[in-house]
């Protein structure tokens, strides 16, 4: 999907599914990773995770462009617009907008831990400090059992 297609597809489902325009840009971030999609301030623009709207499906696909617009028309209209406010909650509910955005195909993992005591595993990207971490579910201290 092009620029050209992601905009036209905010304007339609801004249209359809929130009876308002779209009168911003939206964009495909490469840098976005953890998210699905982002509102900017003060610009008021939109961007969206390519890799997401690669990979997933059309359900997916609306579900985060109407969360997204609910955070863009609610901060127009001056109501609350971030996730803990009851106006977001309420207007994602009444569009079905995806509450968080699914997880992406994970990285590969480059450092095992696991407990010593209770077997929980532990990937991680980064490596842990052992001094510091111990295991969430039993606090016994957790060993390195692979790098990759
Ligand atoms: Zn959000
Ligand atoms: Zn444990």
């Amino acid at each position: 999907m092009s620029d050209q297609e992601l905009q036209r597809l905010v304007e339609a489902v801004s249209l359809r599914d929130f009876h308002r325009p779209f009168v911003h840009r939206a964009t495909f971030n490469r840098r976005l990773r953890s998210t699905g999609g982002r509102f900017h301030l003060p610009d008021e623009n939109l961007d969206f995770n390519p890799s997401l709207f690669a990979a997933e499906d059309e359900t997916v696909r609306i579900g985060i462009i109407r969360h997204e617009l609910c955070h863009y028309h609610l901060y127009r209209m001056h109501r609350g617009y971030h996730h803990r406010d009851q106006d977001f909650k309420q207007l994602l509910a009444q569009v079905g907008g995806l509450r968080y955005a699914p997880r992406l195909t994970s990285k590969p993992v480059r450092y095992l831990y696991r407990c010593s005591y209770c077997g929980l595993e532990y990937p991680r990207q980064r490596r842990m400090n052992l001094r510091r971490f111990a295991c969430g579910r039993c606090h016994h201290p957790l060993v390195l059992v692979a790098v990759n």
